[in-house]
């Protein structure tokens, strides 16, 4: 009966976990073979001595070989989970982290009223916009992206997810439609450009535009303290993520300019990783 070419879910397994690298290398393999199977990882565990076809074979070996040379598995698979939402990614975008959920519960424990006008700058697949609209039905939620394929998958994932969050293409603030909002979230490029982590891991297959920015990782934080204002609801809040080692540059920018309530917040790992400021009541310095 077994043909000599035809292997087993077990066998594809096995040999695919030699060849990866790293903690994650049976995940790894058994979401890529669930993935090319239409069978569930629980299932090849319990039948492991189930054939997968030739052709199939094939087909995962490829896309073991892909993530031997290390592309990342949420490229390979084109969809990551994130706030237990189904989120299809590209690498037109960065992949979303779970990190990147800590910014989500802040944001949702922020004082905002119920139809807070909110918005994600450099939104990716939109992860962060939409994972607010899953939780915030009431608020009007905008998000923006520079690159036109991250807006394109941005909107894409909104309709799969039937969440409503207007996307605009946008550099920042730049071109957005006049406004301002109760909440401006973002989770910007803040990789120094120099930065020995670009050579590593799954960043190496990220796109840059979404990973870097400038010598010391903060040009757009910079941009985005300094236009926030112009943008904001008196006693509107800015939350932005950044780098472990950024946290008390990116207090002293929102002091600088004028922000109230400026503390810091910790990511799973117990980082300093994201920052978060008030922008001052009506009456105060630079308010309008
Ligand atoms: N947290 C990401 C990383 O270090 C970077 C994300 C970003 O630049 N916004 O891999």
């Amino acid at each position: 009966m077994t043909s000599k070419s035809s292997l087993t879910c077990g066998e594809l397994l096995d040999r695919a976990v030699s060849r990866i690298a790293g903690d994650t290398a049976r995940l790894d393999a058994e979401l890529l073979l669930a993935q090319v199977t239409g069978l569930s990882r629980s299932g090849f565990r319990a039948f492991p001595e189930r054939e997968v076809s030739a052709p199939l074979a094939t087909e995962f070996e490829d896309l073991v070989e892909k993530r031997v040379q290390g592309m990342p598995v949420a490229y390979l698979l084109g969809h990551q989970e994130f706030w237990s939402l189904p989120f299809k990614v590209s690498n037109s975008t960065l992949i979303p982290r779970p990190d990147t959920e800590c910014l989500v519960e802040q944001a949702l424990d922020l004082p905002l009223p119920d139809n807070a006008r909110v918005v994600d700058l450099g939104t990716g697949t939109g992860a962060i916009a939409l994972a607010l609209a899953s939780e915030r039905p009431g608020w009007v939620i905008s998000a923006c992206d520079l690159m036109d394929d991250a807006v394109a998958l941005a909107q894409a994932n909104a309709s799969q997810l039937e969440l409503q969050v207007d996307v605009f293409q946008s550099r920042w603030f730049a071109g957005l439609p006049a406004g301002r909002f109760d909440l401006i979230v973002s989770n910007p490029p803040y990789i120094a450009s120099g930065d020995h982590h670009l050579g590593e891991g799954d960043v190496r297959f990220e796109p840059a535009t979404a990973l870097v920015s400038g010598a010391d990782g903060l040009d757009d934080i910079r941009l985005i303290v300094s236009e926030a204002p112009d943008w904001l609801n008196a006693e509107g809040w800015l939350l932005l993520e950044h780098g472990f080692d950024q946290a008390d540059a990116v207090r002293g920018l929102l002091t600088t300019r004028g922000f109230a309530m400026v503390e810091s917040r910790k990511d799973y790992g117990g980082n300093d990783r994201m920052t978060l400021g008030q922008w001052p009541r009506k009456g105060a310095l630079h308010a309008q």
